[in-house]
């Protein structure tokens, strides 16, 4: 497996609508295992594969908290919201894209979610709690919807002008 680097906020691949993935190549298996090395290293509980430059619908996460719990790491390809409940929750979300940045988001508290696992198999699945806000956030991330575009005008600017400050100061720091 291998890290890859995160995309940082700006940033035009983190704008784009990725492609539907066909069939579960080995690049794509490598590419999952990766994307869940990199994730578990930040450390985050999900990750979308815009994220890391790959413009391919593909999310990974593991929201399992409790340190002394068995992971329990998902790649889902091509993954579609069939069902959202009415009753909204909120929960304050971050982003590894949009590092020690953290905002109040409301989404629907349970969603059914359809994809394809990474050995070509459908499922489909009700997700609720932390799991039910993850899954949302990663699948806007394939529609180039990031959470702070949930937020205000101002609240937004603010992030960006600091993230666009981080980035510069990563490039000084690397040159
Ligand atoms: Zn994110």
């Amino acid at each position: 497996m291998t890290m890859r680097p995160i995309l940082i906020h700006p940033d035009p691949r983190l704008k784009k609508v990725c492609a539907p993935v066909g069939d579960i190549s080995a690049e794509l298996r490598k590419l999952a295992d990766d994307m869940l090395q990199t994730m578990y290293e930040a450390p985050g509980i999900g990750l979308a594969a815009p994220q890391v430059g790959e413009l391919k619908r593909l999310i990974v996460m593991d929201c399992v908290k409790d340190k002394d719990a068995a992971p329990q790491p998902m790649a889902l390809f091509n993954p579609e919201v069939t069902w959202t409940s009415d009753e909204m929750n909120v929960y304050e979300e971050g982003c590894l894209s949009i590092p020690e940045q953290y905002a109040d988001v409301e989404r629907p508290a349970e969603v059914r979610v359809k994809w394809t696992d990474v050995d070509g198999k459908e499922h489909e699945e009700q997700f609720d709690g932390l799991w039910a806000t993850c899954v949302q956030h990663e699948i806007d991330h394939l529609n180039g919807k990031l959470f702070i575009d949930y937020l205000g005008p101002l609240k937004r600017q603010m992030i960006t002008r600091k993230m666009v400050k981080l980035k510069k100061e990563r490039a000084r720091a690397s040159a």
